[in-house]
This record gives structure tokens, sequence and C-alpha cells, in this order.
């Protein structure tokens, strides 16, 4: 790593952080392998984030970084407007070939926040091409998240968005979130109760009529937060209220895809197929940025046959399928099925829940929630300070060699889908010991 001092702090407005708080005691991370970071100072770190819930194949596989270096010596750049390049048809098809059955015209982002936005352009587009414009009204839940983008933080549901930003798109409802229902506390896998919640959707069509509603757009399992999963029967019943009201239902699969519920996406754990699903993080194993949206041949089919234009979908980024991105994507589709990292992601499932229901008796923790490799762990939040208590646990676990995200008063894990038992064991002992001393 290039000299790094103190002044070099300044000038990168950092995302999602209080920075004068990180500025006074930052947190680098220099390399990373497998499971682990490394800081400048040579001190190794467990990735329970599993980065940002993308590096779902582990830090630095070689046949990804090799793909993507390769490549960088073949072609940088190649425009995907009127153009293509090789491989951004072949990433495509691979993809399509593990989308749930149905889902096989992918759309290309760089982003999950661009996928959010991409997926609920396309639902507008589909509706007008079929001549049913006046379905425009788009519907999200309470406690989603869906990136950043003005659509995806409208059919959000953070508050935060709205104090920071204002109202933001108009014609938005939202279901109300599934958290918090009598007697689903510390369940193991999917909560009994709550199923019900769905019928609100019923609720909304019944106020605005379907013949104004586009699309709902739901995380199949919340994980930006706090890690909420949905109760037994909830999806089902979503799928079957747009089923009959003709609205489009949109799953953001930006954590849920690629492994990480053990089952290559939430789709195929759940049996529910929605109509459009937004991806990215897990797609290039992040070792470049890319997104998708994955639409059914049947939105794709009815976009070609609209009114004849010269541009069926009026919507792109200029790096839209990069060559790197691209390169990137093969590699790490291939890494997964060679790996069978999402059967992986299954075998060690139970082993991941036990040992994490484990910490059910440790010191401040309120409620525990799990499906595939990825849990919560609600803390109750300090008298006066909420997310302080989380805060200070993911700050001491980092000095400590364990990197956890926090989200309010939930530590939210997701490690990589190559962990093995023995990294399992030493989360859970580093936060029994972590949490039994921060006040
Ligand atoms: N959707 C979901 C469900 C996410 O969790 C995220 C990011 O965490 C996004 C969208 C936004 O993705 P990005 O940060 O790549 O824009």
């Amino acid at each position: 790593m290039p000299d790094f001092g103190a002044n070099d702090l300044d000038a990168f407005w950092m995302p999602f952080t209080p920075n004068r708080r990180f500025k006074a005691h930052p947190r680098l991370l220099a390399s990373a392998k497998g499971m682990f970071y490394r800081t400048p100072e040579g001190r190794e770190v467990l990735d329970g984030t599993a980065g940002l819930w993308c590096v779902n194949a582990g830090h630095d596989r070689p046949r990804i970084r090799e793909a993507i270096q390769k490549q960088a010596a073949e072609m940088d750049f190649a425009p995907s407007f009127n153009m293509g390049h090789p491989l951004a048809f072949q990433f495509a098809s691979r993809l399509a070939q593990i989308t749930p059955k149905g889902l096989d015209r992918i759309f290309f982002t760089n982003s999950g926040s661009e996928s959010v936005d991409t997926a609920l352009k396309i639902a507008l587009a589909y509706h007008r091409a079929r001549g049913k414009g006046t379905k425009t009204r788009l519907i999200g839940r309470e406690r989603g998240y869906h990136g950043v983008g003005f659509g995806g933080i409208s059919v959000g549901g953070i508050s935060t968005n709205r104090k920071t930003f204002g109202s933001l798109l108009t014609g938005v409802d939202h279901l109300p979130h599934t958290h918090g229902v009598p007697g689903n506390l510390f369940t193991k896998g999917q909560p009994e109760h709550g199923a019900h919640l769905a019928d609100d959707l019923e609720r909304i069509v019944a106020l605005h009529d379907a013949s104004n509603i586009a699309a709902v757009i739901v995380e199949p399992v919340a994980g930006s937060t706090g890690v909420l999963v949905p109760p037994k029967g909830y999806l089902e019943r979503l799928r079957a209220i747009c089923d009959r009201h003709d609205i489009l239902l949109i799953f953001d699969e930006v954590i849920s895809g690629f492994g990480r519920l053990a089952a290559p996406f939430a789709a195929d754990r759940f049996g529910v197929t929605p109509d459009l699903m937004c991806l990215a993080k897990g797609l290039t194993n992040a070792a470049v940025p890319c997104g998708a949206v994955a639409a059914s041949t049947a939105i794709y089919d009815a976009m070609l046959a609209g009114a004849e234009a010269p541009i069926e979908l009026f919507h792109g980024y200029t790096y839209s399928a990069h060559p790197l991105a691209c390169a990137a994507g093969l590699a790490t589709l291939e890494t997964y099925r060679e790996d069978d990292l999402f059967a992986r992601a299954a075998a060690i499932e139970g082993y991941w829940r036990e040992a994490i229901h484990t910490l059910a008796d440790a010191r401040h923790v309120i409620d525990i929630r799990d499906l595939g490799i990825v849990a919560g762990i609600e803390l109750a939040p300090r008298d006066g300070a909420p997310t302080a208590r989380a805060t200070e646990v993911f700050e001491t676990c980092f000095d400590e060699g364990l990197l956890i995200r926090v989200t309010g008063d939930t530590i939210a894990l997701s490690p990589p889908l190559i962990l093995e038992k023995s990294h399992i064991d030493r989360m859970v002992e580093t936060l029994r010991s972590v949490l039994g001393r921060v006040a």
C-alpha cells in the first residue's frame, strides 16, 4: 500500500458512515484472501459479512482474478448501446441458466440501486406497452431497503430517507413490515406467524384499484434493516394477490441471491417466482461492480410486441455489461458451480443456525433471526442512545479480529459461503465475549 498519512483521510466523503467518528479512529483494510481481511499493520480480521453481503465465494478467487486480468489486457471497454461484445451475451446466457425458470431475459446495471430503479422502470414500461398505462403506482414495504436511487428510496421504508430528502416519489404505497409479530422471537428459520400481513395488499388494491397499480417490490429476506425473515406463507400470499390483480411482483434479491439463503435465489428457497428479480453483489463476487435485472420472458416479449419504436426500453447505463464485469461474472458463476457453493451453504446451514442461536442467552440479546447463511442478532437498545450499543460491539469486534455489520440495534452476519465450522465457532466466541463486556 502507498504511504498513508492522516491528511489522506480528509478528501474521501465516506458513504453511509459517520465521517467524523470514523476519521477520529479509522479502520482500514489493506488485503483479503479467503475468509479474511488484513489491516495495513498485518492484523487478520475474519470476514463475518462477506464484505457487504457480496463476496459469497470468499476473497481473491484465482479464477475470478485471472479472468479480470485477462479481459483488462484484451479490451478495456466496449459500449452496449447498439453494439456488443461476446462476453456480455455469454454472461447473460449463463446467468439465465441459473435464474428461476422463466426469468431468463437479463438487463445489466452496475449496482443494486440501479437494478431496483431499472426493475421499477421496466414494470411501468411493460404496462404501457400492453396498453395499460394507468398502472403506475408502486408498492414497497416498511423497513424495505432497495438502494439509494430515487425509485429505491421511495419504495423503501426507511424513515431517515424521508427525513433527509423529503417526501420522495409520489404514487407509492407501503405494505407493513413483518417484524415483531407476537410469537416469532428467536425463531430458527422462517417464523410461523404473520403471513396475513400480505393481505394488506388487498386493502391497497381496494383503495386505489388494481388498474392503477404497477408492481410490488420486496426483499424476500430484508437484510439491511435487520435480517427480517418472511413468515411462512407470506411470499406465497403476495404472489397470489399480485396474480389476481395483474400486478407485477419484484423480488429484490441483491442480498438474497447467489447462495446466501442456501439456494441459488430466494425465489428457489421459497418456491415463489417473481416477475422481475434485482441482482448485484454476489453476481460478480463483488470483484467488479455489476448488477442485473432478470425479467420474465413474458415481460420481454410484451415489450418487444408493443408499439413499434426503434428502442423497446429507453434505458441503459454507459457501463451496462462492462467487459470487466462480464469477465468477473462469468468466472464467478463458474466458481459457484465448480465449488457447488450453494449446496455447501445448505450443508452448513444447520450448524450455523444452532451455533448462532447459542447466543440467545448472551448479554443484551433480545432476538435472533436466521435463514441460509445469514443471521440477525438484535440487542436491547441502550437507554437514550439507540444504536450506540451495537456500534460499540461492531468497533470492539473489529479490534478483536472480527468484521460484523450493525444496522440499528441488530448485528447482521453474512459470511462468505466457503466458511468452515471453525470460522463459525470463532465468530460466536468473539461475539459472546464482546457482548459480555459492552455496557
Ligand atoms: N437492494 C438491496 C436489498 C440491498 O441490500 C442493497 C444494498 O445493500 C441494494 C439494493 C443496493 O445495492 P448497491 O449498494 O449496490 O446500490
